[in-house]
């Protein structure tokens, strides 16, 4: 394993700059995903950490060694393509061999290296199929073999799980954590989908428009997302999001937004940049509100606003309510089975006021940065 380090990376594709003045460290050994959306940039990264792809600025450090110049072979790095791309016309065996037979280690080696990533991979009694004659799961994790057995020090996946069904999904994303603490490699992991993303990681690189927004566990992306783009990026069903003033009633500092007057935890409303009349813009996630039935402990800070239910979606054990409230503003919360909300109700529903993210209206950015500052 090793730490990897990307420095001031710029890449432009003739005229299109695709990363500027890209910042990035990975420590050994740890579990690292960049995150964001299609055409962000990120196999464009990957690829130029596996050196296939030639840099512009900037410089790429492995494992304490600057590596621009460096052909690929000599990185210790391997990486996993999207395709997979195994060799149809060779056995699940011949497939996993194909890399080793270039390195210079004796027959008994390969034979026992490979043996290890079978059993590793459980792919024991498949080593003599095709290709096609194995599941995409299977062939997911005959890539993933073929690149373990390399032992590299650095294991690059660009969303080798895109091609399985929710189910598999699951599975190898078990899996891929299982194998991420037995062999303890350094893994750059590349997906546009959170929940992979927020599953495997250690740390998330959220990528936007060729730099990074955010870089942090995701725990810390979720509950303090630093930007409006993360905020709007991470979490299922999305944000509610309102614009906002900072405004004063019965005494209280609190936000008017289209919604009603938004109470927040006496902490964040302590904070000194807060000046009447400061516009923002106020996140909510959905499960940060909860309708009456669900809400056991009211709190001082929480708000109460009564809207009119517009649809109930159901996700199984819970529902995504759509609302209206003051002035025709939509609100989007969850609720459970039980609370029976049902079209057409007024219902009235709590915001959880130590929940609510603040972002300045012109920079975009979480105000509870200016704190730290
Ligand atoms: P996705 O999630 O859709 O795979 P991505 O974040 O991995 O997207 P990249 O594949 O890295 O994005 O592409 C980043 C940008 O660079 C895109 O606008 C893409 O069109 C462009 N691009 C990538 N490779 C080339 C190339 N070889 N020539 C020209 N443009 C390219």
């Amino acid at each position: 394993m090793a730490k990897v380090i990307l420095k001031n990376i710029e890449k432009k594709f003739g005229k299109h700059t695709v990363l500027c003045n890209f910042n990035l460290e990975i420590k050994n050994g740890e579990f690292v995903t960049l995150l964001g959306p299609s055409g962000c940039g990120k196999t464009t990264l990957l690829r130029m950490i596996a050196g296939l792809e030639r840099i512009d600025k900037g410089e790429i450090n492995i494992g304490g060694m600057r590596c621009n110049e460096l052909p690929a072979q000599y990185r210790r790095v391997a990486m996993v393509f999207q395709s997979y791309a195994l060799f149809p016309h060779m056995s699940v065996y011949e497939n996993i061999r194909f890399g080793l037979k270039i390195a210079r280690i004796s027959r008994e080696q390969i034979r026992k290296k490979i043996a290890w990533s079978l059993t590793l991979l459980e792919l024991e009694g498949l080593q003599n199929r095709l290709p096609k004659e194995i599941s995409g799961g299977q062939r997911q994790r005959v890539a993933l073999a073929r690149a373990l057995v390399l032992d590299p020090e650095v294991l690059l996946l660009d969303e080798p799980l895109s091609n399985l069904d929710t189910a598999l999904r699951e599975m190898a994303m078990e899996e891929l954590k299982r194998i991420h603490r037995q062999v303890g490699k350094t893994i750059i992991y590349v997906s546009h989908n959170q929940t992979e993303a927020m599953t495997l990681s250690e740390r998330i690189a959220l990528i936007n428009g060729g730099s990074i927004e955010q870089y942090d566990t995701p725990r810390m992306v979720y509950d303090f997302p630093t930007t409006l783009f993360a905020a709007s990026f991470i979490g299922s069903p999305i944000m509610n999001f309102y614009n906002g003033s900072i405004a004063r009633k019965d005494d209280r500092v609190g936000i008017a937004t289209p919604i009603g007057f938004l109470k927040f935890d006496k902490e964040t409303a302590s904070y000194n940049m807060l000046s009447e009349g400061r516009e923002l813009i106020v996140g909510i996630r959905p499960h940060n509100i909860s309708c009456d039935g669900q809400h056991r402990a009211r709190r001082y800070s929480d708000s109460v606003v009564t809207i009119r239910v517009e649809l109930v979606q159901s996700m199984g054990d819970r529902s995504l309510v759509v609302g209206r409230g003051e002035n025709d503003a939509v609100i989007r919360f969850l609720c459970t089975r039980d609370d029976d909300i049902r079209q057409d109700q007024n219902v009235s529903v709590f915001i959880d006021g130590r929940r609510i993210h603040l972002f300045d209206s012109r920079e975009r950015t979480n105000i509870a940065l200016e704190k730290k500052n």
